[in-house]
This record gives structure tokens, sequence and C-alpha cells, in this order.
């Protein structure tokens, strides 16, 4: 099998910019937990992270207040990460749960849910604040 079809695209990817960056630290931490300990006291800084694409599909964000409680996205929800208030007819989502699939934000008559940018999640706490949209 002859190479030389693949020449045009090594070239340009010697002059493309890469795509990632070295994240959250430009070298390796010795000890996450220590490099945390840095940065909270201003030792070191954390490299941020190249911004996300469009249509990235990151935490879910809910408009509540335009929720009609017609429980589409409890439905289609194959991780079952909606839970449906039946008090208050309105939705939580078990960030923890949820696989990024963006079935609920298609289906959802009314727009509530949406996909974000925000994609750095991982915690120790399932039951977190964060990891809890309603
Ligand atoms: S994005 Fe997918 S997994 Fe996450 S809450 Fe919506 S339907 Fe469920
Ligand atoms: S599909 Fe939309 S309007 Fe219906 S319950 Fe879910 S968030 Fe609310």
């Amino acid at each position: 099998m002859s190479l030389l079809p693949l020449v045009p695209e090594l070239l340009r990817q010697l002059f493309r910019e890469p795509a990632t960056n070295r994240f959250p630290a430009k070298y390796l931490p010795p000890s996450v937990t220590g490099f945390n300990r840095d940065v909270e006291a201003g030792r070191a800084a954390v490299v941020p992270p190249v911004p996300t694409p469009p249509r990235f599909r990151g935490k879910i964000a809910f408009d509540r207040d335009s929720c009609i409680g017609c429980t589409l996205c409890v439905k289609v929800c194959p991780a079952h990460a909606i839970e449906f208030l039946a008090d208050v007819k309105k939705v939580r989502v078990w960030v923890d749960q949820c696989i990024f699939c963006s079935q609920c934000t298609n289906i959802c008559p009314k727009d509530s849910l949406s996909m974000t940018g925000e994609f750095l999640l991982a915690g120790e706490d399932r039951y977190a604040d964060d990891l809890i949209v309603e």
C-alpha cells in the first residue's frame, strides 16, 4: 500500500495547532491533592482548558420557569437521570447519572433543557449541589 496519499495530511498536521492542551497543569504534578493545595495557596496555577466547540454536550442547564411538567424528558432519558417532581410538576436532573446524549434537550417542547459547555464535573459527592440541576 502506498503512503503517498497521506503525505498532504501529514504536512498539514505539522503546522496545525494542537486540538488539546496540557490541562490542568503543564507537567504532571507528583500529587493531585498537593497540586490542588498549591493552587489554593497561589503557589501554582491551573492551565485553562481549550474552549469547548459549538454544540458541545456538557452539563445540563434547566430553565425551571418555562418547564410545563410534560415529563417527555423523563421518558426519553436512557440513563434515568431525570426525576419528575410531581408536587411541583417540574424535573430534577441528576448530573452524575447523565450520559450527555442530549435526547432530553431535543424532545423538550419548551426548550427548558439545554447543554452547556461545562465539563469539569468530577467530584467525590454525587449529591453535591452542583451535580443536581432543578
Ligand atoms: S442528556 Fe441524555 S442522559 Fe443526560 S439527562 Fe438528558 S436524556 Fe438523560
Ligand atoms: S420535556 Fe421540557 S417541559 Fe417537559 S418536563 Fe421536561 S423540561 Fe419540562
